[in-house]
């Protein structure tokens, strides 16, 4: 772990010690995956040859343990998902507390970047419909 990629000479460090030594990890901000590995190749100069991971990863709001109740019917006429809400109760600042990662990952391998597994965004619904986080903070990562 080298810490954030902030300039090009960290950037060209870590690709050089990944491909002469093996597994590096460093961060980088990004509004996205593919975006952040574009600013990574720009920083770096060069071609890059050897395999990289993009994990991309989001915050989102934690939904209230203790107040959090199930929605009983899909709102009509939406597309909004059954789910979770909370009310606010005493243990919770306005309904959240905490926050929870959501994840997507890129394998930029042999010259193109895929993502592998589910978006971000199918990750954030399947924390909705499980009631780690609610449509609110669905809608912000997804508009
Ligand atoms: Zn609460």
């Amino acid at each position: 772990m080298i810490g954030e990629s902030t300039t090009s000479e960290h950037a060209a460090a870590a690709l050089q010690f990944a491909t002469n030594h093996g597994l590096v990890f460093t961060t980088l901000t990004a509004p996205d995956a593919a975006t952040g590995f574009e600013r990574f190749q720009s920083m770096v100069g060069e071609t890059i040859e050897t395999p990289v991971l993009v994990i991309n990863q989001v915050l989102l709001k934690r939904l209230c343990e203790v107040c959090r109740e199930q929605i009983a019917q899909q709102a009509a006429g939406t597309d909004r998902p059954r789910g979770f809400r909370a009310v606010g109760c005493p243990e919770c600042d306005d309904r959240y507390k905490g926050r929870c990662g959501v994840f997507e990952a890129y394998l930029y391998e042999g010259d193109a970047l895929r993502r592998m597994g589910r978006s971000l965004a199918d990750n954030a619904a399947r924390k909705v419909a499980a009631g780690i986080t609610d449509y609110e903070e669905l809608k912000r990562l997804a508009p």
